[in-house]
């Protein structure tokens, strides 16, 4: 799918910091100039300045128009996953994105279901990297039923239940693998299960692929902290939580290529 020119309406989201502050005003004006239209509540491109995270905080901001909203992101740190333009490229990026028609790349999302013991409501939320379940308070015990059976009853620090783009972040940090984000699944890892003759999980991260829908549903009634990405809650009487890949994905615009395992060798190997 491509998409560009300039008609499209644009906005930036800057990580806060001087340099990342000073490079989105540099970019605004750019793409002004280019008489491309500044427009923060529907934009068809978002550029990011400051690094992944400020990509996870942008995802969060338009989720609720994913199918219209494509990303970019420019790092004023260390590479990133998902910011992978430099600040010396800027003027480059900008010319692109108001001139030629761009490649529309998505990848995975997390869909969340959290549903509560005392009420029929449920909360649903995206995740572009994962989901992390612990307890607030001592050891967490659940059982992790996959596709409607029983697969295990965890008890340990948590799971962590992330998309093929998170991988590299918390999961990978839990001894996940990396997944190529063009597998459209989601990856179970474990954090410190406890296993000896009583308890045992099967003690290797788990991929899912789409429509194998994973429910973890506590057996103890202790307050959890669930996080969303960077986002995270406190969620009492939790019945059940719901993780399966989502029907939405993240689009990103792509104008030029950057292959998804360099990236990994430039971020964690060598550049
Ligand atoms: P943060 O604690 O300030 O930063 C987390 C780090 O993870 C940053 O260096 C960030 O990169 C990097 N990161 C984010 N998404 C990534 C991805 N997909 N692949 C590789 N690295 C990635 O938290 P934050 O900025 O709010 O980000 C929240 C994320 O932190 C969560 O989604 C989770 O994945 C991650 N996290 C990691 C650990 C761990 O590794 N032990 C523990 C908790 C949470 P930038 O510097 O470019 O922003």
């Amino acid at each position: 799918m491509k998409k560009g020119g300039a008609k499209m309406k644009f906005a930036v989201i800057s990580r806060g910091d001087e340099k990342s502050n000073g490079l989105m005003q540099k970019i605004k004006n750019y793409l002004l100039e280019f008489n491309l239209t500044y427009n923060n509540e529907e934009p068809d491109i978002v550029i990011t300045v400051g690094g992944d995270g400020t990509l996870l905080y942008a995802f969060h901001e338009y989720a609720h128009r994913s199918s219209e909203t494509s990303f970019v992101g420019v790092h004023t740190g260390h590479l990133g996953f998902y910011a992978d333009w430099k600040p010396e490229e800027v003027e480059r990026l900008v010319i692109h994105i108001a001139k030629t028609p761009f490649k529309i790349v998505e990848y995975p999302l997390l869909e969340v279901i959290i549903r509560h013991n005392d009420s029929t409501k449920s909360e649903r939320h995206l995740a572009l990297n994962e989901c992390s379940v612990k307890s607030v308070v001592g050891s967490l015990v659940m059982d992790l039923e996959i596709k409607g059976d029983l697969f295990e009853t965890f008890r340990g620090d948590g799971l962590c239940i992330s998309t093929p783009s998170g991988s590299t972040a918390y999961n990978k940090a839990l001894g996940g693998a990396i997944l190529h984000p063009s597998l459209a699944s989601i990856q179970v890892s474990e954090m410190a299960s406890i296993n000896n003759r009583v308890y045992r999980t099967i003690g290797s991260p788990l991929v899912l692929p789409q429509h194998h829908t994973c429910l973890l549903k506590p057996l103890n009634d202790v307050d959890l902290h669930v996080t969303i990405d960077h986002i995270s809650l406190v969620e009492k009487s939790v019945k059940s939580i719901q993780c399966r890949v989502a029907e939405d994905k993240i689009r990103f615009a792509r104008f030029r290529p950057f292959p998804f395992w360099k990236r990994v060798k430039e971020s964690f190997i060598n550049d």
